[in-house]
């Protein structure tokens, strides 16, 4: 079994990654416009409603935009928890199928099993996922303040890692947002900074991971360069220089990345 990431686009404007493990097809976040996100899935070669389920790790914006009218156009169910589907002010009618996701419980979709674990974010519930199939684990946290015992534990022994890298402290600092968003998304319910990001991945990158994908770059506080900088150093700290690094585009499908 392999396990086939390919972020779709990455960041403010908008999240959404295609997880596949051999014929199952997961979207974990549609924070695009369907159509936008209809059309990048086809010139991957994969037809929307081939879909299994879209994951939502939390209602923002940038994460939950497309979901409702992606769900209907193409006949794929949503997943979230109760908490997002308040927060989006949605009930299960508006999708083609709705679930909750259990909370910090197995939820299986085809041949996929999805961990949902509680991330710090600013807001209702958000969750970050792992997803094993076949004894592979696709780990997926964007969108969290800082990097809990809980969140350590799950991404420990994961094949693939995708996780943000918002912010360099530097640029966030001396950048063009007023002090309140400052403030906001360096707070522990905000954003990962390149260093926090470093730091998370030191913990847990062991021998089974064998890439990982930065994600969710601010476009004004940060560059792929920094992120990337950040991130080769903390695994030569872990001792694990062997480890593919990756970073998603912002506004386009990125290269996709498999592990097995
Ligand atoms: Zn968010
Ligand atoms: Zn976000």
């Amino acid at each position: 079994m392999a396990a086939r990431l390919v972020p779709l686009g990455s960041g403010s404007q908008g999240n959404a990654t295609l997880a596949e493990f051999g014929s199952t097809r997961i979207l974990i976040d549609a924070g695009l416009a369907a159509k936008t996100l209809g059309r990048r899935l086809e010139s991957l070669g994969v037809p929307p409603e081939s879909l299994s389920a879209v994951l939502l790790s939390h209602e923002h914006h940038d994460h939950a935009q497309g979901a409702e009218l992606f769900s209907r156009r193409y006949g794929v169910p949503v997943f979230s928890s109760i908490e997002t589907l308040e927060a989006l002010d949605r009930s299960p009618v508006h999708f083609s199928g709705w679930y909750p996701l259990e909370h910090a419980g197995i939820t299986e979709i085809g041949a996929v099993r999805v961990d949902a674990f509680p991330v710090p974010h600013d807001a209702a519930r958000p969750v970050g996922f792992v997803l094993e199939s076949g004894g592979v684990r696709a780990g997926i946290v964007t969108d969290l303040g800082h990097a809990t015992t809980l969140v350590v534990e799950r991404l420990r022994g994961c094949h693939v890692l995708m996780v943000e890298s918002n912010h360099d402290d530097a640029m966030l600092v001396n950048g063009p947002y007023p002090w309140q968003v400052k403030q906001r998304v360096s707070s522990r319910f905000g954003h990962l900074s390149n260093a926090e990001t470093g730091q998370l991945l030191e913990r847990v990158v062991d021998e089974t991971c064998q890439a990982v994908v930065l994600a969710h770059l601010s476009e004004h506080n940060n560059t792929p360069e920094l992120a990337l900088a950040a991130t080769r150093r903390a695994l030569r700290r872990a001792g694990r220089v062997s480890v593919a690094i990756h970073v998603a585009e912002r506004l386009s499908p990125s290269a996709p990345v498999t592990a097995r």
